[in-house]
């Protein structure tokens, strides 16, 4: 096992009606910025549950943060926050809010300098951030308890990320009832995105860490058997709960300390939504089949591992059982209502050329946990997608 330092301070508030418990976690006397997408809150009473909870503070209301957060957006919640003295915000939402969240909370105070270097330098040169809460109501990224953010600059089409330790909620609220409403697509989403930041963690090399092993294991399996019912049960609030603390665990840090990391996936799959803006899981669903095969080289000891723990292959040769957990991983987010070739969103092999063009302007060309997935290797991975 790898060196590691853990720190993860988040509160978890888990269940129905738990938004009800915030009310003393926001410091009294709080200014508050409420921060919220496009509308989903006011449709599913997470809205005056929210209201209700803080009704003691001062609240000031930030709508319209759109999925895969906008920089441009985000500034203009900086500004309110520095106008109005905020002290304490609270995100209201999925993975984009909560992301804009603490994109606005490191921002606001960042000094003189230009803001976008938060994102240029990935958060390295990050000293202090507002603190925050979060009411979680799309699991998928995990952003309820971790410390990274992705933010796109529309102008440039650029998606980055930032990672800080001064940017972990204070809080989290999850509430699996909230849940319900979701659109069908962003519950097969959530359940991609989080099966492929476990498989990001748990789809290297071996490195003698059984108990991450088994953990990521437990939570492909769990997201495996749990995810399709969703979708057929879509009203079971143990199956909501489930997926819900599964997509936390994926990517609050346990699982990946002490062990290497790829996230060449996600890194090729953020050119793929800041060009032709399909969703977050849509670009990995695209890439990580492609990424394992022409990785096979390199993991073939975790792709056997894999292809025996979680789809349970024990026949044929090496290459072969590798091959098969591939497919299945592959019709397993078909199953989720996740199309997984490039065709499957109308786009052909000029997107191809775009993103491998978008990955070497972006300098993102020694990706993985060897860090030699170059632009030749993406370039194999997606055409294996087409
Ligand atoms: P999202 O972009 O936050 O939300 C997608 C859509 O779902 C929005 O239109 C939203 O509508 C709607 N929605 C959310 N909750 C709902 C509910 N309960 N009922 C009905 N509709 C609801 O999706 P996400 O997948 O959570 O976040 C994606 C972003 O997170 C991407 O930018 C991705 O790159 C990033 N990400 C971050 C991390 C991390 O570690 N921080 C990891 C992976 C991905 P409203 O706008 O109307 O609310
Ligand atoms: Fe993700």
């Amino acid at each position: 096992m790898l060196n590691f330092d853990f720190h993860n301070p988040t509160q978890i508030l888990f269940g129905q009606g738990q938004i009800a418990a915030i009310t003393p976690l926001v410091p009294a006397g709080a200014r508050v910025l409420m921060l919220y997408g496009g509308g989903s809150i006011k449709r599913n009473g997470v809205y005056e549950e929210v209201k209700a909870a803080l009704s003691g503070h001062t609240v000031i209301e930030f709508a319209g943060i759109e999925p895969n957060p906008h920089y441009e957006t985000l500034m203009k919640a900086v500004a309110i926050v520095k106008a109005e003295k905020i002290d304490f915000l609270l995100a209201v939402g999925g993975g984009s809010v909560i992301d804009g969240t603490k994109f606005v909370a490191a921002a606001a105070l960042f000094g003189e300098e230009d803001p976008w270097l938060i994102l240029k330098k990935g958060g390295a040169n990050i000293n202090a951030a507002l603190p925050f809460g979060s009411v979680l109501t799309l699991p998928a990224t995990g952003s309820e308890m971790n410390a990274a953010s992705v933010v796109t600059r529309a102008a440039t089409q650029e998606k980055r990320a930032f990672h800080s330790r001064h940017v972990f909620p204070k809080f989290s609220v999850l509430d699996p009832s909230k849940t319900f409403t979701l659109p069908l697509r962003q519950v097969g989403n959530g359940v991609v995105d989080a099966f492929v930041h476990v498989m990001e963690q748990y789809l290297t090399y071996p490195v003698n860490a059984p108990v991450q092993d088994r953990w990521a294991e437990g939570l492909l399996l769990t997201l495996i058997e749990e995810g399709p019912k969703t979708l057929s049960e879509p009203e079971n609030l143990d199956v909501r709960a489930n997926v819900m603390w599964s997509a936390t665990m994926a990517l609050n840090g346990v699982i990946g300390v002490g062990v290497p990391q790829d996230w060449a996936t996600h890194m090729i799959g953020h050119e793929l939504t800041a060009l032709y803006q399909l969703d977050h899981a849509q670009t990995l669903a695209v890439v990580l089949p492609g990424i394992l095969t022409v990785r096979k080289e390199a993991k073939r000891a975790k792709l056997l591992q894999y292809a025996a723990r979680v789809w349970g292959i024990s026949e044929g040769d090496e290459d072969s059982r590798i091959a098969a957990a591939i497919a299945r991983t592959r019709s397993f987010f078909e199953q989720m209502g996740v199309p997984t070739r490039l065709s499957g969103y109308g786009l052909d092999a000029s997107a191809i050329d775009a993103v491998v063009a978008a990955l070497e302007a972006h300098k993102l060309v020694k990706l993985g946990e060897h860090r030699d997935v170059d632009a030749a290797a993406a370039r194999a991975a997606l055409e294996l997608s087409l």
